[in-house]
């Protein structure tokens, strides 16, 4: 695969790392390949940053944030919208860029396009409305009022799965109010950070407010990011487990932290729901980018009265996906994103199947070979299953019974995780009852479509720390001072 011959602008294909305004080489001249999932082709080689790249990064991140800041939100937001007019314009560029390296259907790369950008444009007015308080003073003689100001510099550590939305979703409100960032994107999809990158240098950024470091080496950067004093935030999506360590690493430097985490999604069917509204909602929670997002449904809960019908509709529609390259029309599901994530599907299926569970469709690797796995139904789903408990991150839905609202509840929130949970009736009543039982960050009720930049992203318990997108995004870099005039 050619990427360059693919795209309009070609000049969007960038391999250097973005530190202070410019595309550099590694210092050591490394580079790693990053492949497209369907071919395990190289289609890159992009720099491999060490640790003293990432100091340098930091510095030019911490020198540039003052002038940033003093700048009028307007201004800043007039600037982001530049941003944002430059994604939408190069949108077609973006998506193809993504889908080579991700592996996602491009139509859902393109859907991720404009998800992603929408963050810049609504961060953008956001900044705007950024406003402190003048409080009700106990003292005659004095004022006391709140600002709202930037933590300064932030780092941030970003997945595979949403190459694109997860950077904008972090890097745009920090950036809007008047912060600047180092960032570190997955190994694996370098590429779609580096042209943002190169987008905001056009929409006229200045040097050193976004930085792009990539590298392999992980752990080091990360502790990098956590362990420099002048980095006073990290914000993080990723595993429960990465999760941690960031966390830990922090502790010295008493960063302030939001972290997304791993889910473990119940949707559950009531006996009332609409049928063919609950299955709508299974495929587009549970199916997106192969089960690939840490919001799809994992445990698939549906009440005895309604579970065969609904087990045969689900299977009828997720029979019929067309799987294969990204690339090729029609194709709502790609590969999984590597070997080992493969290999944790495989492994959850033969374990369900070895614990009494019944395939309805799919179950084993797909005819293209690789690392593409069938849509998958699995019916007499156990407690005892690691699926149950652990998230799959592939296109499985494993249906367990339940009796009761109660049960299902007790199920549901049977997990150390917290993020979404979808839930299908039509009993009013229930609808409200339901959402406020279960102990997860996002309730959602008769659809599994919801992500868009109006809503507060996040989740409670091992899932995370803070909220991304909506109003209360840019809370996560601000911070509150108390000014307090005396003499009056
Ligand atoms: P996933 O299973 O989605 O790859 P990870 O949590 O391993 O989840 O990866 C998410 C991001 O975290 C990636 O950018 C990855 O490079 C980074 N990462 C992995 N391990 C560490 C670490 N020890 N410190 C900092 N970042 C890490």
């Amino acid at each position: 695969m050619d990427l360059h011959s693919l795209v309009k602008d070609s000049s969007l294909i960038q391999s250097g790392a973005y530190i202070n305004g410019a595309f550099v080489s590694a210092k050591s001249g490394a580079t790693f390949d990053v492949t497209n999932p369907v071919t395990n082709e190289v289609i890159a080689k992009v720099a491999d940053c060490d640790a003293s790249m990432m100091e340098d990064a930091i510095s030019a991140a911490h020198a540039a944030q003052p002038a940033w800041a003093a700048k009028t939100a307007k201004e800043r937001a007039n600037i982001l919208k530049k941003w944002y007019d430059l994604c939408m314009e190069n949108a077609d560029d973006l998506a193809i860029i993504l889908t080579a390296e991700m592996g996602k259907p491009l139509a859902e790369a393109k859907g991720e396009i404009g998800y992603g950008s929408s963050f810049i444009e609504w961060f953008a007015e956001q900044a705007k409305r950024v406003s402190g308080d003048v409080l009700e003073s106990p003292f005659a003689d004095k004022k006391f009022m709140t600002l709202r100001q930037p933590v300064g510099v932030f780092a941030a550590i970003t997945p595979w799965n949403f190459p694109n939305a997860m950077i904008t979703r972090k890097v745009a409100p920090g950036i809007a109010v008047g912060c600047a960032c180092v960032l570190k994107p997955a190994e694996q999809t370098p590429l779609s950070a580096l042209a943002l990158a190169e987008l905001a240098h056009r929409a006229g950024i200045p040097a050193g407010i976004i930085n792009i470091i990539p590298g392999m080496d992980a752990p080091a950067l990360g502790d990098v990011m956590c362990r420099d004093e002048r980095v006073r935030k990290i914000t993080f999506t990723g595993s429960t487990e990465v999760g941690r360590i960031l966390m830990r690493q922090s502790a010295d430097t008493i960063k302030k932290i939001s972290l997304e985490l791993g889910g473990n999604a119940p949707l559950i069917v009531f006996d009332d729901a609409d049928l063919d509204v609950a299955v709508e909602g299974a495929i587009a929670s549970k199916y997106r980018n192969a089960g690939q997002t840490c919001v799809c449904a994992n445990r698939v809960f549906v009440q005895a009265g309604i579970y065969d019908k609904f087990a045969a509709a689900l299977t009828e529609k997720v029979a019929a996906m067309k799987v294969g390259d990204g690339f090729d029309n029609d194709v709502v599901q790609g590969p999984i994103i590597d070997q080992q994530g493969f290999e944790k599907v495989e492994r959850h299926v033969a374990d369900a199947v070895a614990k009494g569970g019944t395939i309805l469709t799919g179950g084993k690797a797909h005819e293209m070979g690789g690392t593409f796995y069938e849509p998958t139904v699995i019916t007499g789903a156990q407690k005892e299953m690691q699926l149950y408990s652990e998230e799959t991150f592939g296109p499985v839905a494993a249906l367990f019974k339940f009796d009761t609202e109660e049960e299902a509840i007790t199920l549901a929130n049977d997990t150390i995780f917290g993020l979404a949970a979808y839930y299908f009736t039509k009993d009013v009543g229930r609808v409200f009852r339901v959402g406020e039982a279960l102990e997860y960050g996002m309730a959602i009720a008769n659809t599994g479509a919801y992500s868009s930049e109006i809503g507060p992203f996040g989740g409670v318990k091992a899932s995370g720390l803070g909220r991304e997108g909506s109003i209360y995004g840019v809370d996560e870099f601000l911070e509150i001072k108390l000014m307090v005039v005396g003499g009056i």
